[in-house]
């Protein structure tokens, strides 16, 4: 009896163990359920939240949007401000930036010089001011996008734009408006893809040029005839008759004949300046090689070594006259400024690039370096003196120099004072053509 009862009350007392056993597992479950849901929630939140900042920061990234000053605390508003600043500082700049470039198109737009921007790789206008409108005859906006060659046509422009040339100013162009206006145009590096070209009216400085190379033709040509006579006496002249004279005679003779190369050169010189173009054909070497020997053998007298290399084996494309006059100028300055026994080389060969290269080198005098630069000026000489005493006029390396720039050539000076110098023709391979023999 006793034995049920104790049987009795432990199954009881286990039975309300397993109802507490099980109530509180209940309560445990409700309330982690419960806890998920909040957590749920919260994540949820915090998830949307940080949605809605990133959003905002990508706003701020993009420029466009209208930007606002971000209060608040916390990683997202630093963030933000951070944004917001480079942002403003950006915009700061960038409107400096219109600002300066406005001014910049200010300035080029009311310049008197015509500005344009052409495309370096098709000669395309992409922007031009006012005073190129005027001095050109450009029409905005139709003229944009058309070739710089349709307003300026011709091989002048073209070669000057082919060739990138920074250095000098093209001068003397026509100007399609009207004929007599008359321009020179300069070429800037604007940016690795355009160039600047730089349009100016000369008009005014070309007539004066033209009235001051009017002025030498007429005084040299005027001075020739009454030359001409005095020349004539004096060579009629027999100072045999009275020995005394003799002296007097001979350096009236030398002197009448160094006026009249002075007038023949400032004659050369005045039609070489005045043409744009020269007449041109082939122009065979191997002749004129043998004529320029000599004339440096009968100008020479035997005093040096003359030599000629041919090596090129081709003809050049140009003004036969001319050529041989800036050859030949070149030959007898070798020869007059090298001392007895020194040698003069002539050598015509080709150039890397397919053109071609006359040199005359000598064992002379030689010029200092500081004088280089200048040697091509008219009467610009290194020693007067011993200029005058080789019977030069101060006018050879011009002429030299117009010749080639009229064949788009170049003169290449190397020179050191008591070794000699070279002097050199370089022209382009367009000026080459194959030897007829
Ligand atoms: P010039 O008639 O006086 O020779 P150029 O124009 O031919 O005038 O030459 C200018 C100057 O350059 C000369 O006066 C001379 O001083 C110098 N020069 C030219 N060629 C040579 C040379 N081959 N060697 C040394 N000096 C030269």
């Amino acid at each position: 009896m006793r034995r049920s009862l104790l049987m009795r009350l432990a199954w009881r007392q286990s039975l309300l163990r397993l109802v507490l056993f099980y109530a509180a597992a209940v309560a445990i479950g409700l309330l982690l359920h419960r806890l998920l849901e909040v957590l749920l929630v919260a994540t949820t939140l915090v998830a949307v939240r940080s949605y809605w900042r990133l959003y905002r920061v990508s706003r701020f990234l993009d420029w466009r949007q209208q930007l606002h000053a971000v209060h608040g605390q916390g990683l997202w508003a630093a963030l933000e401000t951070l944004v917001y600043r480079r942002q403003t500082d950006n915009r700061a700049r960038s409107r400096r930036l219109v600002r300066l470039l406005r001014a910049y198109r200010q300035a080029a737009a009311t310049m008197p010089d015509g500005a344009i921007v052409v495309s370096r790789s098709e000669n395309r206008l992409i922007w031009f001011n006012k005073s190129a409108r005027r001095l050109l005859g450009l029409n905005y906006p139709h003229s944009l996008g058309t070739s710089l060659l349709a307003t300026l046509p011709g091989p002048r422009i073209e070669q000057w734009l082919r060739s990138g040339n920074t250095d000098d100013p093209l001068m003397d162009v026509a100007s399609p408006v009207d004929e007599n206006l008359r321009l020179s145009l300069r070429l800037l590096r604007y940016s690795p893809e355009e160039w600047l070209v730089v349009v100016r009216d000369v008009t005014q400085l070309m007539r004066l040029e033209q009235v001051r190379r009017d002025f030498v033709a007429n005084v040299s040509h005027e001075l020739r005839t009454p030359l001409t006579v005095v020349h004539g006496y004096l060579d009629m002249m027999e100072p045999e008759d009275s020995p005394e004279w003799a002296p007097m005679v001979g350096e009236m003779r030398k002197q009448s004949q160094r006026m009249t190369q002075l007038v023949e050169d400032l004659l050369t010189l005045s039609r070489l300046e005045s043409q744009q173009s020269l007449t041109e054909e082939t122009v065979t070497m191997e002749p004129l090689l043998i004529t320029l020997r000599r004339e440096a053998e009968a100008l020479s007298q035997g005093r040096h070594r003359i030599v000629i290399e041919d090596e090129a084996r081709c003809d050049l494309f140009g003004a036969d006259k001319e050529l041989h006059s800036a050859f030949s100028n070149l030959v007898s300055n070798a020869i007059r400024y090298t001392p007895n026994e020194g040698s003069v080389t002539v050598r015509f060969s080709r150039t890397p690039d397919g053109g071609a290269r006359l040199a005359v080198q000598d064992s002379g005098y030689g010029i200092p370096a500081q004088h280089l630069p200048r040697i091509t000026e008219r009467f610009y000489r290194v020693s007067t003196s011993r200029s005058r005493e080789s019977g030069g006029t101060g006018l050879g390396l011009s002429i030299v120099k117009h010749v080639l720039s009229l064949h788009q050539g170049r003169l290449e000076v190397d020179s050191e004072v008591g070794r000699g110098s070279t002097f050199a023709c370089v022209f382009g391979p367009e000026r080459v053509r194959p030897r007829q023999s």
